[in-house]
């Protein structure tokens, strides 16, 4: 496997180093994320069994996740891995809320209190005096008719099932805008549904531990090799994502960390790194802003560095082939310089004395 990398790489140097004679600026375009691509294509992955948005609602928390992340770029992927416990589970608060509302309901039924204003169906439209009659009717009438609109498409096929798709939607999608405040989920407290509804890729993993955390970093190694994003945002403090951090480092990628963990490990290797409260409160999307201000001056530094190490990077290649089968790949230098040479990437945060205070800031 190794070997393999190792050849790979080597062919990779030979055919960009061609291109260079051919053409200098290939140089320049190579190592320039920011010309090729105005945009970096960013990735989302949340270790919902980390880190639940407790105790901020889940759609909410998931939107706001998303807007920070479109600071960073074009957000192109967002997938939450669980195990059925983290979507069973009802935290606290919400289980608390249940309880103050099943005994309103019971001071409502018995006539002690009123509401001020009477229960609005969202569907139909019709008044109730009590919460409880409410549900009842809903039950009784919409939840039945959904169910049945599910049917039919479930067993339509072909076109028959697409118009059927196309007719319900509207309805559909009333409906279930109207069910998440009325029906209690009658599992957890509709976690997966909501960051569903967010616009993320939920998957429910095994109940065996770790699970979700191997899952997550198959999926984020995946995207990697596929090259489908350039910058990965972990919703994270689980330090057994600290290698996979690092192999997208390697890669040249830009990361991005979010956790309650003040000084975590992950956050000290990331490029940046943001808690819940500074999401919610928009701070991150501000300094994301600050962050991306410094990738592009870091690309601009070492574009102008590809140019004026032309004359070096040319007696390099030479000696770079003689010692092709040494053992440098071990060493920190020889990472580094095996990704200064990969295509459409570059070693951004190496080459700028800038990046280097940074980094050594980072180790003490
Ligand atoms: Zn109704």
């Amino acid at each position: 496997m190794v070997l393999f990398v190792k050849f790979g790489n080597f062919f990779c140097k030979i055919q960009s180093r061609r291109l260079e004679i051919l053409n200098p600026f290939a140089v320049l375009s190579r190592c320039c994320h920011f010309l090729q691509n105005p945009q970096n294509n960013v990735a989302i992955f949340w270790d919902l069994d980390n880190k639940p948005p407790n105790p901020i609602p889940p759609y909410e928390a998931a939107i706001k996740l998303k807007a920070t992340a479109s600071s960073f770029g074009f957000v192109q992927h967002m997938v939450a891995y669980a195990n059925r416990h983290s979507f069973s589970y009802v935290p606290p608060m919400v289980r608390e809320v249940r309880k103050e509302r099943k005994m309103l309901n019971q001071l409502e039924n018995k006539g002690v209190i009123k509401p001020v204003e009477p229960y609005l169906c969202r569907v139909c439209g019709r008044k109730f005096y009590t919460n409880e009659k409410l549900v009842n009717h809903f039950k009784q009438l919409h939840e039945r008719e959904h169910m049945k609109r599910l049917n039919q498409i479930e067993s339509a096929r072909g076109s028959r099932r697409v118009k059927l798709v196309g007719k319900y939607s509207m309805k559909m999608e009333k409906y279930k805008n109207a069910a998440r405040d009325i029906l209690t989920p009658k599992v957890g407290y509709g976690l997966a549904d909501e960051i569903k509804r967010a616009g993320f890729w939920v998957r429910t993993v095994s109940d065996k531990p770790q699970a979700a955390d191997i899952a997550l970093k198959n999926h984020m190694v995946d995207v990697m090799d596929r090259k489908g994003a350039e910058c990965f945002v972990l919703v994270s403090d689980d330090s057994d994502f600290l290698d996979v951090l690092k192999e997208a480092k390697l890669r040249c990628l830009k990361t991005v960390v979010v956790g309650n963990v003040t000084d975590g490990t992950l956050k000290r290797t990331a490029d940046a790194g943001f808690s819940w409260k500074e999401i919610m409160l928009k701070k991150a999307k501000k300094e994301a802003v600050s962050v991306v201000g410094k990738w592009k001056d870091r690309d601009v530094l070492e574009r102008l560095e590809w140019t004026y190490d032309q004359e070096m990077e040319k007696s390099a290649y030479f000696s770079d082939i003689e010692s092709e089968d040494g053992d440098s790949e071990g060493t920190i230098e020889g990472v580094h310089h095996d990704c200064m040479q990969e295509d459409n990437s570059g070693s951004w945060w190496e080459i700028d004395s800038d990046s280097d205070d940074t980094v050594s800031q980072r180790r003490k």
